[in-house]
């Protein structure tokens, strides 16, 4: 499948390692501790290049969300849904979300609840997607 494919480098290694093995990584600073995504060379809060990561539950709440019409994008149908993801542990992160309808009564709304899944490309390429948790009761 013809996909668009991530350009990983030195900074993002970690977290397509992450992905082939199901974890959802999240940069972390070894000097200080702060949890970092977007992921860069050095530490927003105290500047060190030390750095490590965390494996992240997987669940986090909307923050707000995008509905993708175009451009088309290679291997995916339109639209895609696209939320801003707050973490658990506190990071913000993009994703796409599945299963939910583009719009309606039950499109994505900011505060629902998603677990991660992973849609695995092929034996190099994993990528996290998002589904929505069902309220319980
Ligand atoms: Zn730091």
């Amino acid at each position: 499948m013809s996909v668009v494919r991530p350009v990983t480098n030195r900074d993002n290694a970690y977290f397509f390692e992450g992905t082939s093995r199901g974890e959802l990584r999240i940069q972390r600073c070894n000097a200080c501790g702060v949890l970092r995504h977007p992921p860069g060379p050095a530490c927003p809060d105290c500047g060190a290049l030390d750095r490590g990561h965390v494996v992240a539950a997987g669940e986090g709440t909307v923050f707000s969300h995008v509905v993708h019409h175009a451009p088309q994008v290679p291997g995916k149908e339109l639209p895609l849904v696209i939320a801003l993801i707050d973490l658990d542990e506190g990071v913000r992160m993009v994703g796409e979300v599945t299963g939910v309808p583009p719009e309606g009564p039950d499109a994505l709304q900011i505060g629902d609840r998603l677990a991660v899944e992973w849609n695995v490309i092929d034996e190099e390429l994993t990528l996290p997607i998002w589904r929505r948790v069902e309220e319980q009761g």
